[in-house]
Formats: C-alpha cells, structure tokens, sequence
C-alpha cells in the first residue's frame, strides 16, 4: 500500500480501502473463531497492521489517534468484527441440526462451569445473552424439503402490471381491478394477508404488492428467506396437485384497491396484537442484521467514550459511514487532516519537538486548526476573494 501513496499523491482511499479489505482483512477474518482466544498482546499485532493500512488510506500524520482514522475510513476495530463474525458463526450453527458436528462446542458441560476460558465454545453464550438472541427461533440454515424438489411446478408469476408501471399511468383501481377480474375469471383473488371469496375455484391468484417477493417466487430463489420460499412452493404444490392454479401477480399498492387496502389494514392491526398465533422462526439472514446492528451499537458507545480523536468526534458523532469523498488524494488529505485536528501547524509541529513554541508566526497565538480557519489575521485577505 505504501508503494501506492505519498502525502501528496497516489491512489484514492475507495481503492487503498478494497487494497485493505480483499487482501489484509479478510485474512484477518479467516479463522479468527478460532485465533481469537488468543492473549491480547498478540491480538493486538494485528491491530497495528489494520491501524498502519487504515492511515495510509487517511494520509493522516503519525500523532493522529488511532480511533480517529478507524471512523473517517468507517471501519470498526478488529475486535469488534472478531465478535460480529463470531455470532454470525453461532447463527449459522444454531440452524443446523442436532447432528451437525461442531454442534457440540455449543452443549454446556462440566468443564465450563470450571474453568474460564475465552474460546468460542466458553464465551458465545454470555454474547449473544448480551444481545439479547439467547431465546430466538432460527429457521433452518438449509431448509430440507420434504417433497423432491424436482416435482415442483414453475410458480407462475404475472408481472404484466408492474412491467406496465414504467409506461403507463396504472393508479386508477378500477383498470386493476377489472384486469384481475377479465384476466383471472373465476380465479378466487387472494390478497397478502385477506382474501375475497368467489363460489366458482378455476384457481387462485395471489395479489402481492411486493415485487421482491414475485421476483423471488419466479426465479425460485431466496437470499434472505429461503425457507419460507420453500414452504410456499410446498403450499402450491399441494394445491395444484388437487388441480387448481396457483398465480401470483403483481398490484399497485395504496390506491384504493380494495383487496389490497384490507390486506394492508389487517397487517398493521397484527403488528399491534400481543398473542402470536403462527411462530415464525427469524431467519439466518434477518439474525445476521440483528447482530450487525448490535455490534454497531458497542462501536458506536466506545467512540463517545472514547477520550482520544475528541477533535473528530466534535465533527463526526456517528460511527459507521466513510466520508463522501471524491477530490484528489492531495485534498482529501488535507481535509481529513483537518477533520482530525493532527496537521503540520505549529501547535502539532510543537508537540513533536519540531517547533519551538507552537505558536502562530504571524499572531502569536496558538497556531491550532480552529486558529487557523477561524481566527488567524495572516489569512482574512483569502476570506475577501
Ligand atoms: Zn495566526
């Protein structure tokens, strides 16, 4: 990294930054279930491998305080990542079933209760207690369909409407309506959620408003919840195996369709019951954004507890983002310089032993950042232009 930067010049830090993440922290990643028991001195080698790369994106000045350049680069400390990848680990275990091998390390046993250790086995209860997962349902991690899936039918999915979206003017819920009717003849319309009744059964046509849902359902393929998607197909296939159709298609939502309107109205009223009728067990994904979110929120109390980078903290309270950037190397250096209050003014210049008071050469003040933009006299001229 350091052939490709100069204080001046060089690549971007977008581009240093995926140098860092491909080549230097994913090899950090990898293992640290295992490695991370080990003693914090040789923890923390690592440590100072992620604070050098993550300085060379900043261009910052050796003074600058590590937790600084962690939030300009968004970028959490090593052991908090060691921690998110080790929940999502016991996430990923948790679904499985009892037969999974490294099931075992989860069992309580004699030995934990004797000694104390810091490996996964010992302390991944005490964290995700902390979190407060201790008594969630997770779905499975592969969801095992009791029907060869090779008998599925295709989901037929009609996107006719929302590919029309883009074209026409579809808000009139009369036109959608009088499409399912003409289209859907005798089909009994099932809208998410509630359902119309119809005497006669060709079939029934599903109408969601969620074309992410439709899209899964077409190209039979679920990132975050594969398991519902299996039962639905479980569902259908079922139904047509009794010989009626099962369509999905797509609807505008929120204008005035009535179907939809209940479906919408019936959703809420559910979101505020206090009973829950059908257990819906969380799944990997939906745990995974859980633990993400919750370890933010460790990262985010330790910057504000934080007695280092207070300079930066009084521009940036959040943790997380990387600065929206896009001048030059050189600028951006100076404005995280700026940002971090560690530049080569005097006032730093002084604490380095390189200057001898530190104070503004024209004024004869302290020469600090905030002197400089806000105060320093030698400057107002630029401030007139
Ligand atoms: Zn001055």
């Amino acid at each position: 990294m350091r052939c490709l930067v100069g204080s001046e010049w060089g690549a971007e830090r977008k581009a240093l930054k995926s140098i860092y993440t491909g080549l230097i922290r994913s090899v950090f990643d990898y293992g640290s279930i295992v490695f991370g028991s080990a003693s914090e001195t040789l923890l923390k080698k690592l440590d100072s491998i992620q604070y050098q790369a993550l300085r060379l994106c900043t261009g910052a000045v050796r003074t600058t305080p590590t937790s600084a350049f962690l939030i300009e680069m968004g970028e959490m400390p090593l052991n908090l990542r060691r921690l998110q990848l080790k929940s999502n680990y016991w996430c990923n275990l948790k679904g499985h079933d009892g037969n999974h091998p490294c099931q075992d390390i989860l069992k309580s046993s004699w030995e934990k209760e004797k000694k104390k250790l810091n490996s996964f086995g010992w302390e991944i209860e005490n964290v995700i207690k902390d979190f407060g997962l201790s008594d969630i349902n997770i779905s499975q991690t592969v969801p095992l369909s009791t029907v060869y899936p090779s008998l599925f039918h295709n989901n037929v999915v009609d996107l006719t409407l929302l590919e029309k979206r883009k074209g026409e003017n579809i808000s009139d819920p009369y036109l959608v309506q009088s499409y399912l009717d003409s289209k859907y003849y005798g089909y009994v319309q099932v809208f998410t959620d509630a359902s119309k009744n119809s005497n006669s059964s060709n079939g029934v046509i599903v109408c969601s408003d969620s074309s992410s849902s439709l899209y899964s359902l077409k190209n039979n393929h679920a990132i975050s919840r594969p398991d519902l998607l299996l039962e639905i197909q479980l569902i259908t296939y079922r139904i047509q195996a009794m010989g009626l159709l099962v369509i999905f298609t797509w609807i505008p939502s929120h204008i005035g369709i009535r179907g939809n309107e209940l479906a919408d109205k019936y959703a809420k009223q559910a979101s505020k019951y206090s009973d829950i009728d059908i257990l819906v067990p969380f799944s990997r994904e939906e745990i995974k954004s859980i633990i993400k979110q919750k370890v933010k929120e460790r990262w985010q109390r330790q910057w504000e507890e934080d007695r280092t980078g207070r300079w930066l903290y009084s521009i940036q309270r959040k943790v997380g983002a990387m600065r929206r950037t896009g001048q030059n190397r050189k600028e951006e250096t100076v404005i995280s310089r700026l940002r971090f209050g560690h530049t080569r003014l005097n006032s730093n210049l002084f604490k380095i032993g390189k200057h001898r008071t530190g104070s503004c050469d024209f004024c004869g003040q302290e020469e600090t950042v905030k002197h400089v933009l806000l105060f320093c006299t030698k400057y107002s001229d630029y401030l007139l232009k």
